[in-house]
């Protein structure tokens, strides 16, 4: 190899003794010059160094004298170069293995270099030597190809690593630049890199890079190779230590990690101790849409959001310098669509034995998805506040551990007191101290498994001081795992469900305790079917709860014959007004035994065919009536004899006094007469009232003139009414078949009736009418009147009304009852009109024409 320096010859003249003196030195002198190129050899130089004296001039001292050259000597000659002071260095020529003893003297155009070989180191220099044979061990024995470089570049020394590599030997190599070795200069790229990388160690820098290289045409290795910079005493960079680390198995496993990379479905890449980017997997460039051109080093940024990139920067800047975790979220832009999804980016150090980071491996998960659910929770979870605060109930949320740790409004505003002492277990000083124990128990049981927590407890509205009841729930939100992460509550005022509830349990117990009595037979019906009935019924009628299932009991067959008239019009009556007025009826047992009952019924409001009965049993009742009508007919009876006798003594009694012509005793016997009369006529009332209920009243047919009865009758009755005068209107010119006496008793009824009970009034006008079919009887009075309520009542047996100002009035309740009773035995009809205070009327319409004359001649008696 050749230098292109221009450098100086030493010609022989002036100084031609003395290069005639060092030629024949038996010690090999070098003179070079600033730039260490070889400026003079002598013989013995030229001879060690193996070269002509033309081939040695000209050249730099470290190629033209291979056999000499050793680190010791180049940092000797630096040394001597730099304190212009001459120096002497001992070392073993790497070629040779002899012993050198260099004398460096420094001239006015460069250095004389002095060689002398030495058999045996001298004492002097043992120690030296051990360091020279160090040197050479360390170098050769260590595990990397190491290099000895000027900061030029220029080998000066090698191990045997490297030549065995490169099948070279070392005098081949050395004073060679680096990067014209073979293993370099087969790859231009490489080669300039090294040449980049040597010019940035020669100024002090340690550069570090990776390179594969080819020290042979069969062999290629993959080596980090490390340059460092040696300084001298000045600091100034004196050689470089070039250290080639073979990596090619890290390399190949590297390329099989790669190709599992490319595998992961995952984003996946690798950045170099520096924070570059070295590596992306294939599922990185196809979603970024980048190659590794592209996001080599720093470029790998523009496929990250512009909003997040200065952030992202900065956390992985500060991850490589402190050499800590990275972790961050950010947006990746999908090269195709241009649109962005959020990833969870991470990334780990691979260290060596030494704790150096050698590799950054990085992951980006999509967490698009899980961001977007992200968001719409926060909008959800916003949705669900202002749902919270809307809502009519109390609405909650807990903390897994039970405590509470959300409350809306309306919590706040029962509890009068603002969310913080409602908090973890504030609540529960608004419990009912009755149901405090029974909640808690609840609620440790609810979160301690996780199921759904549901109760009703009472509490405290602090605005009034009174406990409410609510339905109080909640269910546990868990995540993924299962794990609760949240409880949602809810509290429902049920106050007012609370109390329909007791009011229904309290008319439940009332119903069951009316059902369970032994005094009332209830039953329900659908149809004419009983569909269940209570034990008090079944006891009265003879069936069995057996017969009841089988649908054995019909209430309408189970109706006597003679009530199924009644218990039809009964019906009619519960399906227009839902009720039915209880009535008496029998029914016919199972054994065929008659039961008298009162029976009331209610139909059920929402379904009209099904209605609750009620049956009272009247058998005692009616006994009584029949012991007390049997009692009335037999005491009438029995006073209907002596009254007879009385009457008709008292007008002998009349007569004979009259004939003795004491006249002072007649006012009193007429008296007496009258009272006679009247107990009398009530006992034929009385006597009537009973053979009504006996059905035995005893009737003529006879045919009776109505005028002419009217008539009879008001003439009789006036001279005893003096107060009233009775005026009698209109004619009803026809005749019809009845008993004569009892319409008679009609009319004297109405009438009597018309002049008591209008005590204040004057007159009562009786009108006659008479259509072709019908004659109509109107009593008129202008007296106290009837409450409507009572207009239907007062022709029932023993009814008077209630009015304090009538009951002052004498009076049984019987002639209204008996008057109906001829009216209705006739075929005519019996009705009143009145107004209280103002009078009544009573209308009695018989239908006449019924084929007799009116004469009366054949006058027979009817039952
Ligand atoms: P009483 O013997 O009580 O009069 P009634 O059967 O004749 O019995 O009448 C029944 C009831 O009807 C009476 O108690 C009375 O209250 C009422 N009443 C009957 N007629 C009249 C009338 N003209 N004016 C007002 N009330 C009457």
């Amino acid at each position: 190899m050749s230098n292109a320096k221009q450098t100086k010859r030493v010609t022989p003249g002036s100084r031609e003794t003395l290069l005639h003196m060092l030629e024949t030195l038996p010690d090999a002198v070098f003179v070079v010059d600033d730039t260490e190129a070889i400026i003079y050899a002598n013989a013995s130089a030229r001879t060690l160094s193996g070269t002509t004296r033309e081939e040695a001039c000209g050249t730099s001292l470290w190629c033209g004298a291979l056999h000499l050259v050793s680190p010791s000597l180049y940092q000797a000659v630096h040394k001597a170069k730099e304190t212009r002071e001459p120096t002497e260095v001992t070392y073993v020529s790497p070629a040779t293995n002899r012993w050198l003893h260099v004398s460096l003297s420094p001239t006015d155009e460069g250095l004389a270099l002095f060689f002398h070989e030495q058999l045996e180191p001298l004492p002097l220099q043992h120690a030296l030597s051990q360091n020279e044979h160090l040197y050479r061990d360390l170098l050769d024995s260590v595990g990397d190809g190491v290099m000895i470089v000027t900061p030029e570049g220029l080998v000066l020394d090698i191990n045997q690593l490297s030549l065995a590599d490169a099948h070279l030997q070392w005098e081949v190599v050395v004073g060679t630049p680096l990067t014209d070795l073979p293993a370099w200069s087969s790859d231009s790229v490489v080669q300039e890199h090294l040449r980049t990388a040597i010019a940035r160690a020669a100024r002090g820098e340690t550069v570090r890079f990776e390179a594969k290289i080819h020290p042979r045409t069969d062999l290629s290795l993959d080596i980090l190779m490390t340059i460092t910079a040696l300084r001298d005493a000045s600091q100034q960079v004196e050689y470089l230590i070039c250290a080639g680390r073979d990596i090619t198995e890290r390399k190949h496993a590297e390329d099989e990690l790669r190709v599992l990379i490319d595998a992961i479905p995952q984003l996946v890449w690798m950045a170099r101790p520096d924070g570059s980017r070295e590596y992306s997997n294939r599922r990185w460039c196809d979603y970024t849409d980048m190659t590794s051109e592209q996001y080599q080093g720093d470029g790998w940024l523009q496929a990250i959001h512009p909003d997040d990139q200065q952030h992202v920067l900065e956390v992985w800047q500060r991850a490589v310098q402190t050499d800590g975790p990275y972790e961050t979220e950010l947006r990746l832009r999908q090269g195709t669509t241009g649109a962005y999804r959020w990833f969870l980016v991470r990334a780990m150090q691979h260290k060596d034995d030494q704790g150096t980071t050698l590799k950054w491996f990085g992951t980006c998960t999509d967490i698009d998805d899980q961001k977007q659910a992200e968001q719409r929770l926060k909008a959800s979870e916003e949705n669900w506040r202002v749902l919270a605060e809307t809502v009519p109930q109390l609405v909650w949320t807990a903390r897994p551990d039970g405590g509470l740790d959300y409350v809306n409004q309306r919590c706040r505003d029962l509890a009068q007191t603002d969310a913080e002492h409602l908090q973890g277990d504030g609540w529960s000083q608004f419990v009912h101290p009755e149901d405090l124990e029974r909640v808690l128990a609840l609620w440790r049981h609810a979160f301690a498994t996780g199921e759904s927590f549901e109760s009703e407890h009472r509490l405290k509205d602090c605005r009034t001081g009174a406990y409410r009841w609510f339905l109080v729930r909640a269910m546990p939100m868990r995540d993924e795992t299962g794990q609760t992460v949240k409880w949602f509550g809810t509290g429902t005022d049920i106050e007012d469900r609370k109390r329909i509830e007791e009011a229904l349990r309290q008319s439940q117990e009332r119903a069951s305790t009316l059902m369970d009595s032994n005094i009332i037979g209830i039953f329900a019906t659908e149809g004419e079917q009983i569909v269940d009935a209570n034990d008090t019924l079944l006891r009265m009628t003879g069936y069995t709860r057996e017969d009841l299932r089988a649908g054995r009991i019909n209430w309408m067959s189970m109706t006597a014959p003679e009530y199924l008239a009644r218990t039809r019009q009964a019906q009619q009556e519960l399906a227009t007004q839902q009720y039915l007025t209880p009535y008496e009826k029998e029914y016919v047992c199972k054994d065929g035994s008659r039961l008298p009952v009162l029976v009331g019924r209610v139909a059920l409001q929402h379904h009209s065919s099904q209605a609750i009965a009620f049956v009272l049993d009247n058998s005692a009742r009616k006994e009584l009536e029949q012991r007390k009508d049997a009692f009335i007919s037999t005491a009438s009876h029995e006073l209907k004899t002596p009254l007879t006798a009385m009457k008709l003594q008292a007008i002998l009694l009349h007569r004979q006094l009259a004939k003795q012509g004491l006249q002072a005793s007649a006012p009193t016997l007429s008296s007496m007469e009258t009272q006679i009369i009247k107990v009398t006529r009530l006992v034929e009332e009385l006597l009537d009232v009973s053979k009504i209920q006996a059905d035995r009243l005893e009737y003529l047919q006879e045919t009776v003139g109505l005028d002419a009865l009217l008539h009879e009758v008001v003439d009789t009755m006036q001279p005893i009414h003096a107060t009233h005068t009775i005026v009698v209107r209109g004619a009803a010119p026809c005749s019809l078949v009845g008993d004569k006496d009892r319409l008679g008793q009609v009319f004297i009824n109405l009438i009597s009736n018309a002049i008591k009970y209008s005590p204040g009034a004057e007159t009562v006008e009786i009108d006659l009418s008479a259509s072709e079919e019908t004659v109509a009887v109107r009593v008129h009075d202008h007296g106290l009147g009837i409450p409507r309520a009572q207009c239907d009542k007062i022709f029932e047996r023993f009814y008077r009304a209630t009015d304090p100002n009538q009951k002052a009035i004498p009076g049984l309740g019987m002639g209204l009852y008996i008057v109906a009773e001829i009216v209705r035995h006739h075929g005519g009809t019996l009705t009143v009109e009145s107004e209280v205070g103002k009078g009544s009327t009573f209308t009695v319409t018989l239908p006449c024409k019924r084929g007799a004359r009116a004469d009366g001649a054949h006058a027979t008696r009817v039952i």
